[in-house]
């Protein structure tokens, strides 16, 4: 089986060269035990970084036959350079890790194994966050027990270090999205998966090439590209204030025929602000139902994926 290892690197001059020394030390290991081929591959994608790092994948490329580099024109984003890589990339099965070290390179042997039991994605799940800070890990654990509750179908604690067959990979491309969130497509794609655990290191070297604010518009890319919960929600909104104003109404019926206090044009000032205000929030979330329709048209995704015929 021939594996390659994608890895994106943006800005990574600092950890590249202990980076693909470790994972050429785990391809020979590999190959020593038979598991992999001989002509397994490295792919270093360089995400259009501002510093030496092609200068670096070009050097690393003449001391390691393994290593192979892509360089992308521009700074396209992590989710794009990955793609790039996978797209790019030969081999049987195709790994994706981080350039940082962060996650465990050991798992993949895991992955491999995987492969050859027959799995065509294997998930690479960190087992604890004991390396992030509490605000992370608050954050990212919280945003996918958000995710979960938008209905989408994610995998706990996975990021974006996985192990892929060649035939999944080519049915990823039939997903001609541009705003990319990976760690949701893939498990849209089906096929039999499973998943290793690994702890997750601190970064080698360097420091995160994700902000929070490039954390934050990923997410929301990540609600925003797979649920219609959002547009739901108005539409749900809308239904409520509008109930609302019913129940107003009867109550200052009931005030007025029952008791002195109604107080005059109250009645007439206030209700129609709740009446018509929650028609509209409701209409616009109904516009919004057939816009989300439309958005999830546009994206042309495959409507089946057959996995065997006999
Ligand atoms: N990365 C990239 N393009 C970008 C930002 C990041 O290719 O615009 C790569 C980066 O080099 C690393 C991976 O994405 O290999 C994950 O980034 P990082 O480790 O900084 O994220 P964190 O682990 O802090 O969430
Ligand atoms: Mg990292």
């Amino acid at each position: 089986m021939n594996l390659s290892i994608v890895v994106p690197c943006y800005n990574e001059e600092e950890v590249l060269p202990e980076t693909a020394k470790r994972l050429t030390g785990l391809l020979g290991r590999l190959q020593h035990s038979g598991k992999i081929s001989e002509n397994s591959k490295i792919y270093f994608v360089d995400d259009g970084s501002k510093d030496r790092t092609w200068e670096v994948i070009e050097a690393l490329s003449e001391t390691y036959p393994a290593v192979h580099g892509l360089k992308l024109s521009r700074n396209r984003g992590h989710q794009n350079a990955l793609l790039g890589g996978l797209f790019t990339a030969e081999g049987d099965a195709l790994v994706s890790i981080d350039a940082d070290l962060q996650d465990d390179i050991d798992a993949i042997e895991e992955m491999v194994d995987a492969y050859h039991e027959g799995y065509d994605i294997v998930y690479g799940v960190r087992k604890a966050r004991t390396t992030d800070t509490p605000f992370k890990r608050a954050t990212a654990e919280g945003f996918y027990k958000l995710m979960h509750l938008m209905g989408v179908d994610i995998v706990f604690n996975h990021a974006d270090f996985r192990l892929m067959s060649r035939r999944a990979v080519e049915e990823l491309k039939q997903y001609p999205e541009v705003n990319l969130f990976l760690r949701a497509m893939v498990p849209l794609i089906g096929y039999p998966s499973t998943q290793v655990y690994y702890d997750r290191a601190e970064r080698f070297a360097g420091e995160s090439k994700y902000p929070l604010k490039k954390m934050l518009a990923f997410a929301w890319d990540g609600i925003t590209s797979f649920s219609v919960v959002p547009l739901r929600l108005i539409t749900a909104t809308g239904f409520i204030i509008f109930i609302a104003s019913i129940l107003i109404s009867l109550w200052a019926v009931g005030i007025k025929l029952f008791t002195d206090d109604a107080v005059p044009g109250w009645a007439s000032t206030v209700l129609p602000i709740y009446f018509i205000g929650g028609i509209q929030v409701f209409s616009i979330g109904i516009v919004g139902e057939y816009i989300g329709k439309m958005y999830l048209e546009t994206k042309r995704r495959p409507r089946f994926i057959i996995e065997k015929s006999v």
